[in-house]
């Protein structure tokens, strides 16, 4: 892979960063890292919107996905040149995660043309938020062992149930739902993939508190939710595999791009905090600690650019982007902490005014044992390396071949 700009990729990259600094604010040293524990209130919402709307207008929102529906028709390589443009400066709120990295590419996937006119270019221009409703309480690794179902009476499904872990589900209007529509196949066999208004009657949505005090997941009650036969994205029992292009791209928005620019907030964090009144980046231990995470973001990069390449080649993200967000995580959560013990005592706290960084480092570490779960838990995406990277034997599987409505479950009677 070359690793320089071709000259239209620099044309590209100068139109990018040109509209940027006319329409957005460079970034501060206190920003990175900010809106992972902030409360999801309507300014949030409303200030996200706006700049998703301004980016929709000037062709800059959701550049790969086609300009019939509001994109820009750009290349793989060209949304890369875009989002480290777009890193360089202040962002709202990411509330369009779920909906642009993962509900989007899969209705482009595997929606009707209808279906894509329908939700695509609202999803784009910032007007509707989306969730994923996958996890159950019983259902989160093993998603495929759901609970919830979904009976068809005339045109429509009656759903009943309980997801959790709902990220945003209070601000969203639409959500992706995976449900169990035949309970007498083996259980990837019986689950059907729809798109649900999350206004319908019948959804009750209740926010979580989590340890930083922001509500960022929920639980959501389905109680006699009727669903259109229309809002139904994949063939009845072929959900699992529409559910496998979202987790794909799960895996590929959470896992690119992590590390680089959190390193450079630390290079720069300890370039401003001091041991024994001289900067901590003068103490060898400390640079090489921080070198040692920069080679590791570098390597993470670097493999993240070879799915690039498959992506470029028009094939669809594959289990390797799972190590990104294996490592990424981890690389993380270690700078983190470590930034946190350079800040001393102060570096305990949850304060914006009395902590150096105003607490953001604080805010990031706490958020990202969340992210060492989200989109697949570490063994998860081991196993997942283990079997389709590595080509090693499958975990054991104690319900393969069995009708889900037969798979023993709760205590033996
Ligand atoms: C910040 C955050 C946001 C989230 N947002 C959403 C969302 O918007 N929508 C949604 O649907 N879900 C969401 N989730 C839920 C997430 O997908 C699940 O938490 C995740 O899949 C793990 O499932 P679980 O919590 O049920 O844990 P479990 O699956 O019960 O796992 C418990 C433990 O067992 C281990 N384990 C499980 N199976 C295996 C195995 N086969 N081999 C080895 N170890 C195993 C796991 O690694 C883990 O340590 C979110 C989670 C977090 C933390």
């Amino acid at each position: 892979m070359d690793f320089n700009d071709t000259p239209e990729e620099a044309a590209f990259r100068t139109e990018a960063r040109t509209w940027l600094e006319a329409n957005a604010q460079p970034l501060g040293p206190d920003d990175e890292g900010r809106n992972m524990g902030e409360l999801l209130t309507p300014e949030i919402v409303s200030t996200a919107q706006a700049w998703q709307k301004k980016k929709a207008e000037a062709g800059w929102a959701c550049i790969t996905w086609p300009k019939e529906l509001g994109g820009r028709s750009a290349t793989p390589m060209e949304n890369v040149i875009w989002n480290e443009e777009q890193s360089n400066f202040k962002l709202p709120n990411d509330i369009f995660s779920i909906g642009i990295g993962m509900c989007g590419p899969t209705l482009l996937t595997h929606g009707t043309q209808e279906q894509q006119e329908r939700w695509i270019p609202r999803l784009l221009s910032g007007e509707d938020v989306w969730c994923q409703l996958f996890s159950e309480p019983n259902a989160g690794s093993d998603l495929a062992g759901l609970r919830m179902t979904a009976v068809k009476e005339g045109d429509e499904w009656v759903v009943n149930g309980q997801k959790i872990w709902t990220s945003g589900a209070q601000i969203c209007e639409w959500g992706i739902l995976v449900v169990r529509t035949d309970p007498t196949v083996v259980k990837h066999a019986g689950l059907s993939y729809f798109v649900v208004n999350m206004k319908s009657p019948g959804i009750e949505i209740r926010p979580i508190t989590q340890i930083n005090k922001a509500q960022g997941f929920n639980e959501v009650f389905f109680s006699d939710v009727r669903i259109p036969d229309d809002q139904r994205i994949s063939e009845i029992g072929n959900g699992w595999s529409v559910a496998l292009t979202t987790l794909m791209n799960e895996r590929q928005s959470i896992g690119s791009g992590m590390g680089i620019g959190a390193l450079e907030d630390l290079v720069q964090f300890a370039s401003e905090i001091e041991i024994d009144g001289e900067p901590a980046i003068d103490d060898s231990q400390v640079r090489e600690q921080i070198a040692d995470y920069i080679v590791k973001a570098r390597g993470l990069k670097n493999t993240s650019l070879r799915t690039l390449t498959a992506l470029s080649k028009g094939l669809p993200p594959g289990p390797e982007a799972s190590m990104g967000k294996l490592v990424g995580a981890v690389l993380q959560q270690e700078a983190s902490s470590f930034a946190m013990d350079l800040a001393g005592t102060s570096g305990a706290l949850l304060d914006e005014e009395a902590t150096p960084a105003s607490a953001a480092w604080q805010e990031r570490y706490l958020a990202l044992p969340g992210l060492r779960i989200a989109g697949g838990t570490d063994e998860v995406l081991r196993n997942i390396i283990a079997e389709r990277v590595m080509g090693l034997p499958s975990d054991a599987r104690a319900d393969k071949g069995i009708a889900f409505r037969d798979i023993p479950s709760g205590p033996p009677s």
